[in-house]
């Protein structure tokens, strides 16, 4: 046996909830980094800067009932604030407000990091195309974001545009200037180019889509894996499924023949070594 985490997972009560990480477990799954959902997606309509805090409190009410169930898999969550939460809140409150009611909502997510209910801050840029004022003001509430993770030595989980090389370098440097390392920070739904991460020094999240993996490992070590599942019936199939990381993990294992025990010692690396050291976790089996 062997751990296997899937490093950017959702859960919602609307959806199958536990049910997933049930089957998660069934087909393999040890570790789940589950991430908090965007505010509108669990009818949650922040106005004021405590806003994001119920947000959070369900996200870790779902892990807490995974932990302390016979589930069979141990649950970290990671808060924060989805950047498209910027339009939203710009169309509803203005973009001075907006901006403020997110940087409040990652100090709220800070505050449960201290209290170590948590154990990493996500933020980052729209992914969509935005006007410059509100680039600037992504941007402006991803540093602080950084910035925050720094002062309690805590991870970030970056939600971005697609990541070439210009935009992982891009990245680091937003991080070394927020006095973050780029150790500290995971890119989620990251390509397969582990080397171009590698280079600065940030983690990748590499979606576990087909033939995603097979690539990073000609490239390294230096990565972990995820679904991205968003447990929304209304869009199934939006994104890869539960049972995806073990199924991907245990297939490569028993297809790589000879070999099977250098690249279960790959995936050591991957599913226990890389976010044991990124979010200062244990990860045991
Ligand atoms: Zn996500």
């Amino acid at each position: 046996m062997i751990p296997i985490t899937d490093n950017h997972i959702h859960l919602d009560r609307k959806g199958k909830g536990i049910i997933a990480a049930k089957e998660f477990a069934n087909a393999g799954g040890t570790h789940l980094i589950l991430v908090s959902k965007p505010s509108w997606t669990i009818g949650v309509n922040v106005t004021e800067p405590d806003g994001f805090k119920p947000v959070f409190e369900e996200t870790n009410s779902i892990a807490r009932e995974i932990n302390q169930s016979d589930i069979g898999v141990t649950v970290f969550t990671v808060l924060g604030v989805h950047p498209a939460e910027i339009t939203r809140l710009t169309d509803q409150v203005g973009q001075t407000r907006a901006e403020e009611l997110m940087i409040r909502g990652l100090e709220t997510a800070e505050r449960f990091v201290a209290e170590h209910e948590a154990v990493g801050i996500k933020t980052g840029r729209p992914h969509y195309e935005v006007p410059d004022s509100i680039w600037d003001a992504s941007n402006r509430i991803m540093a602080h974001g950084m910035t925050l993770a720094r002062d309690i030595g805590c991870a970030v989980q970056l939600h971005t545009e697609t990541t070439d090389a210009a935009a992982v370098a891009d990245l680091a440097a937003i991080a070394k200037k927020s006095g973050l390392a780029p150790e500290k920070v995971v890119k989620h739904y990251a390509p397969p180019t582990v080397q171009v991460f590698e280079r600065e020094g940030i983690f990748p999240g590499v979606l576990a889509g087909k033939g995603a993996i097979e690539v990073a490992l000609a490239e390294g070590s230096r990565f972990m894996m995820e679904t991205d599942y968003i447990d929304d019936f209304e869009r199934p199939g939006a994104v890869l499924g539960p049972k995806t990381v073990p199924r991907r993990t245990k297939q490569l294992i028993e297809r790589s023949g000879e070999e099977a025990e250098a690249v279960e010692e790959v995936f050591w690396k991957v599913h226990k070594e890389n976010p044991e050291q990124v979010y200062d976790i244990e990860i045991t089996i």
